[in-house]
């Protein structure tokens, strides 16, 4: 809505257990979305997302005999820190925290902006949108749909609601159409804040919903161009959203809507009971490195659904590790500086080409699928003329900042050579060792280990010498 600036929120998570994969899909799409925004088109984007500490789940797994705030807020800090964490090795956000103080990334906390939700509440009422009921307060749906669309996002059949009955659930279904909570009323046992209302104290605590709605008002106004969040949200976490929005603040306070689909393990939504049910520290306890499971995620169609699987995690690995091998081979070629004209051309027109080609694919909807095609084509070709001898130093040079370019997408290759040569040197060594020690079989797992990341050794009279396949 304004030149050179975007503005977007995305729902974030509720603090109180570990993310798992499922979760994460959701939160790589948006911060896909914010590197093709920043890096691919050039906007400043305002990113906002929040951090869900206080609901029906918080409170429900934080009870413990003592004071009933200081125990949620153990307990939710906890997770919260996991969940930086798990951020931070998925490269999602990176820099971001709720505490950092950098202009265009927010994570504010839900507890910090008690006032802002009142302040919507009263908003809300003051409208005719809202009502008391015994200590609580809600939103009047029916008269909501009266004058503005109620199911904006999906349909509603509004002959199923059920008039004068309310909900105080954070999570309901369609078939569960009912007046929702804006403030629940305090419960023994339960944290609270005072809401000081038309000369009365409503102690309590917010509905679920109020919590987005008041945080995405307080850091990006009014109106704002794009909200993220998983397709499970759509009702009745963003469809209440709107109408908490409208009703408080204006008509159309978000321009695009962007839901990212399911992931499915064994074709199944996770869920624990059925053991399919993986974090993202499952996955690392698994030998799978977060970088794979990244590709994987971003190279797949947001808008499709998604089967995750161990094959496909390999798939992912085998896919980095051979562009990978190439960007390896371009930083040694790189380094000659042979002052050679061979193949300018051809490679000027390639990057050419191949940038278009990822450029407009990730234009259509984000389609990675397409973009990481465009890649792999021009992986076959930049191949074959790196097998002919045909890519000068500066060819080289160019090719790589051209996957320097991508890599502000995936963020998954290294282009620093030495690295690797440590870290093999570091392994030779190693089995060297293991060799003079005879413990061949601990030999053999490192040889393979290396093998398993492209690496070949072979043992020479004057030492082990290694090579990329
Ligand atoms: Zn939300």
């Amino acid at each position: 809505m304004k030149s050179g600036e975007v503005r977007m929120y995305s729902c974030g998570p509720t603090v109180y257990n570990f993310a798992h994969i499922g979760n994460f899909r959701a939160y790589l799409f948006s911060d896909l979305l914010h590197r093709y925004l920043t890096h691919f088109k050039g906007f400043n984007v305002r990113w906002v997302m929040n951090i869900t500490d206080i609901d029906d789940k918080t409170i429900q797994a934080s009870r413990k005999p003592g004071d009933p705030k200081a125990n949620l807020r153990e307990f939710t800090q906890k997770f919260e820190a996991e969940f930086l964490q798990d951020l931070r090795t998925l490269k999602i956000a990176e820099n971001v925290s709720p505490d950092s103080a950098f202009a265009f990334y927010k994570m504010p906390r839900a507890t910090e902006h008690i006032p802002e939700m009142q302040d919507l509440i009263v908003k809300i009422i003051k409208n005719g949108y809202g009502y008391v009921k015994d200590g609580s307060m809600y939103f009047n749906v029916l008269k909501y749909a009266k004058d503005h669309r109620y199911g904006r996002l999906l349909a509603i059949d509004l002959e199923q609601f059920q008039d004068g009955v309310r909900i105080d659930a954070d999570e309901y279904s369609k078939e569960n159409l009912k007046d929702f909570a804006l403030w629940k009323e305090k419960k023994e046992d339960e944290p609270s804040w005072d809401f000081f209302f038309e000369g009365k104290n409503y102690a309590g605590r917010p509905g679920w919903h109020i919590e987005c709605s008041a945080m995405s008002h307080t850091y990006l106004g009014d109106r704002f161009d794009i909200h993220t969040g998983g397709v499970d949200l759509k009702f009745p976490h963003h469809e209440d959203e709107i109408a908490q929005s409208v009703a408080g603040y204006c008509e159309d306070p978000v321009n695009f809507w962007c839901h990212n689909e399911h992931l499915l393990v064994d074709r199944k939504k996770m869920s624990k009971s059925l053991g399919n049910f993986f974090t993202l520290r499952d996955l690392v306890k698994k030998g799978i490195e977060p970088k794979y499971f990244r590709f994987l995620i971003l190279s797949t169609h947001y808008r499709k659904r998604f089967h995750f699987t161990l094959k496909g995690v390999e798939a992912a690995k085998t896919a980095v590790s051979r562009m990978q091998e190439t960007m390896y081979k371009l930083l040694e070629l790189s380094e000659k500086g042979d002052g050679r004209e061979i193949g300018k051309k051809k490679m000027a027109d390639l990057l050419k080409k191949t940038h278009k080609a990822f450029g407009a694919a990730l234009d259509d909807d984000l389609n990675t699928p397409q973009a990481v095609s465009a890649l792999f084509d021009f992986l076959r070709k930049l191949n074959g003329l790196l097998a002919d001898n045909a890519v000068s130093a500066d060819g080289a040079l160019a090719a790589l900042s051209f996957f320097k370019k991508i890599d502000m997408i995936f963020s998954v290759f290294s282009f620093q050579k030495e690295n690797l040569e440590d870290s093999v040197a570091q392994k030779i060594a190693q089995r060297n060792l293991a060799r003079k020690n005879r413990d061949f079989l601990m030999a053999d797992t490192i040889r393979d280990e290396l093998k398993q990341q492209g690496i070949e050794l072979e043992d020479t009279p004057d030492g082990t010498v290694w090579r990329r396949r």
